[in-house]
């Protein structure tokens, strides 16, 4: 059997990472980064395999530098839970273009379209709740693309 992986987020160094389930103990993992305890992400669990997925959209969430306002904005749009596979993922490529992103939606694959998905939301969701304790965080209404569009073809 292979071993059950779990997303945790280390509110020290801000970064997310996957932990052996058989590490997590009442909630919380140990960051590997600097040994604080990282608290588990709600959402779903992972195999081995999965593994680089994770640490390449990790490292596409981390290094975008969000702030956490701009992280629930990333997070609304991309819930396409109940569309289909890579909607989402296409509407978040536009906001926060990865290399990562626009290669799973150049292999269309949905099964690893929707895990990214997964993955995406408890990354963003960690980032929108790691530093907003006092603050509330705004309701965010589903509102149309306020482009302007031009004159006509
Ligand atoms: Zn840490």
């Amino acid at each position: 059997m292979p071993p059950m992986l779990i997303p945790t987020h280390c509110d020290a160094c801000m970064r997310a990472a996957l932990v052996a389930a058989l590490l997590v103990e009442a909630g919380y993992g140990r960051c590997e980064g600097c040994g604080a305890a990282a608290r588990v992400l709600p959402g779903e669990t992972y195999g081995p395999q999965d593994e680089p997925l994770f640490v390449a959209l990790e490292e596409s969430v981390a290094g975008a530098g969000l702030t956490p306002l701009h992280a629930v904005h990333l997070a609304v749009a991309l819930d396409g839970r109940n569309t289909l596979p890579g909607v989402g993922l296409k509407r978040l490529a536009q906001m926060l273009p990865s290399p990562t992103i626009l290669d799973l939606l150049a292999a269309n694959d949905s099964s690893a379209m929707r895990k990214a998905e997964g993955m995406l939301v408890a990354l963003l969701e960690a980032v929108a709740a790691g530093r907003s304790k006092s603050e509330a965080v705004p309701k965010v209404a589903a509102a149309p693309p306020s482009k302007q569009g031009g004159g006509s073809g």
